[in-house]
């Protein structure tokens, strides 16, 4: 049981919120700069906070060597990191295999993606046990122990089979499918089961929720749920769990200050003098089949064909930030991508004009920021997501209020955004076209009006309104019941009783 004042903070999420790498056969580290080691950091920071996670690497280090770049980390975040340790067949059975080629797609709804090898359910299992076996040596009964995304969705189960008696809770940060998919899953009890470890599930919409409520009726007809708010009961004959619906999100108010900043003011006029001032549509996308990056190129194509109009006016600006480029199906979309820029603009470039900027990148947070707030039309149309947080960041990039949000109906986010953007189906091009379009015409006040209503939502529902309901709902604690204190030593690992006689 979780008590104020008593329990840590314990995070595990599949990497650290750091990068390792040998660089020049220099051990180094690259800090992470995600939503959600922003969001968490102040909770880890002094309160004797532990994260444990896979550092990115295969190589076996030294401890003393890995120590060495951890500890200044440490001392600086006021939280620790716990490396786990994977092998390159961990990484290619576990991470590569289960994780990315089996639940990725299919929880995207993209089964035709998925490939069942038999092989990867046991790594899968294996590799949760060495997380487990990292956390038991450091946790106690009455930690809160938060686990994050479908990498580690066996945990719970490991943990307790080490004999931890302590209670877990679980964030899905994709989608989770509807029934008639789930149960193409060949292990798809097993998944459900171990689920069910945990004390609280947490899930980005009620549709995901619904859909995991409806698979576990599917599988345990017997089954209870009480409750219709955003938190849950299930009851189940092997017993009772929560499960709720809490969206992720940024920081909003960090990216409402940072577009307001002089430095990104100068940005985006430079941004859109660089286009001569033209209409400017931004897309940003992580490398992945999932965001639907050639379907929304090809309604592009579909806008210059069907509306003339449009050619010489509007210039697409796609950024692609680099993601398993070593993945085969990965380096196969990458030169779809490259080709069908190369098609469109050899189609329709004129001497003054390039109707897709392409950049194949990551950009830093105020050039980022600046490209949003200069574009007229934010264009997001993932074929599913777990929430897009790029979305959000448009939105409130919006310093002056010229923006619209074009999203996809299949992204998380538009749970919370449909009302006031423009809603499309990401497989229809004559949608995605027409919306453009509809995008443009739109009069000031009715941009800036929607603009407002996204903003305000997104400002009440910030990735810290997510952290501190996420564990009230999950353990009845608010954030200030996790003690201040400064960096406390690491238990000392248990290797003894109680965890010795593990039943494997
Ligand atoms: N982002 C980034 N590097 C960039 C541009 C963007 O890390 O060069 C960030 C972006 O600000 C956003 C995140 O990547 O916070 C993407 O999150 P999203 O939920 O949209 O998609 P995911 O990549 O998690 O599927």
């Amino acid at each position: 049981m979780t008590i104020p004042g008593k329990s840590k903070m314990i995070v595990v999420s599949n990497r650290l919120p750091i990068v390792l790498r040998k660089d020049g056969g220099q051990l180094r580290m690259q800090k992470g700069s995600g939503g959600l080691v922003t969001a968490l950091s102040p909770i880890l920071k002094n309160r004797g906070g532990l994260w444990i996670g896979w550092t990115g690497m295969t190589e076996k280090l030294p401890i003393q060597e890995i120590k060495k770049i951890l500890d200044p980390f440490s001392r600086e975040s006021g939280f620790r990191l716990l490396p786990v340790f994977l092998s390159e067949q961990d990484r290619d059975l576990f991470y590569y295999g289960l994780s990315n080629e089996v639940i990725w797609p299919l929880f995207h709804d993209l089964q035709t993606r998925c490939r069942f090898d038999p092989s990867y359910w046991e790594t899968y299992l294996e590799v949760n046990r060495k997380y487990s076996r990292t956390l038991v040596r450091h946790a106690e009964k009455e930690d809160f122990v938060w686990v994050h995304d479908y990498h580690l969705i066996p945990l719970a189960t490991e943990l307790s089979r080490m004999g931890f008696q302590g209670k877990c809770s679980f964030f899905l940060h994709i989608p989770f499918p509807s029934p008639d998919i789930f149960v193409k899953f060949p292990w798809r009890t097993q998944l459900l089961q171990a689920l069910l470890h945990y004390h609280f599930i947490g899930f980005q919409t009620l549709r995901d929720r619904k859909n995991f409520t409806d698979c576990v009726r599917i599988f345990f007809p017997e089954t209870r749920i009480e409750g219709r708010s955003p938190i849950i009961r299930i009851r189940t004959q092997s017993g009772e769990n929560l499960a709720g619906n809490l969206p992720i999100s940024v920081d909003a108010s960090e990216f409402i200050r940072i577009s307001r900043t002089e430095e990104v003011a100068r940005k985006t006029e430079e941004i859109r003098k660089s286009f001569g001032n033209k209409n400017l549509i931004f897309s940003v996308d992580r490398l992945d089949y999932t965001k639907g990056i050639p379907e929304k190129l090809k309604g592009f194509r579909f806008a210059l064909m069907k509306y003339p109009h449009l050619r010489g006016t509007i210039t697409l600006v796609q950024l692609l930030i680099p993601s398993r480029e070593n993945v085969p199906a990965y380096m196969a979309l990458k030169e779809e991508i490259d080709r069908l820029v190369g098609e469109i603009n050899g189609e329709f470039t004129t001497g003054s004009w390039v109707p897709i900027v392409y950049r194949y990148q990551s950009m830093d947070r105020p050039e980022l920021v600046a490209h949003y707030r200069a574009a007229d039309i934010g264009l997001i149309t993932p074929l599913k997501d777990g929430m897009n947080l790029v979305a959000k960041e448009y939105v409130l990039s919006q310093a002056d209020n010229r923006g619209v949000l074009v999203l996809s109906e299949f992204a998380g986010s538009a749970a919370q955004l449909g009302e006031s953007c423009l809603l499309v189906n990401p497989y229809s091009a004559s949608e995605v076209a027409e919306a453009i379009v509809r995008a443009l015409a739109m009069p000031p006040r009715e941009k800036k009006r929607r603009l407002e209503n996204m903003k305000r939502t997104l400002k009440r529902h910030d990735v810290f309104w997510w952290v501190r309901n996420f564990i009230r709902a999950s353990s009845g604690l608010d954030l200030e019941d996790f003690p201040e204190s400064g960096l406390s030593p690491l238990l000392t690992p248990r290797r003894g009783a109680p965890f010795k006689s593990f039943p494997r």
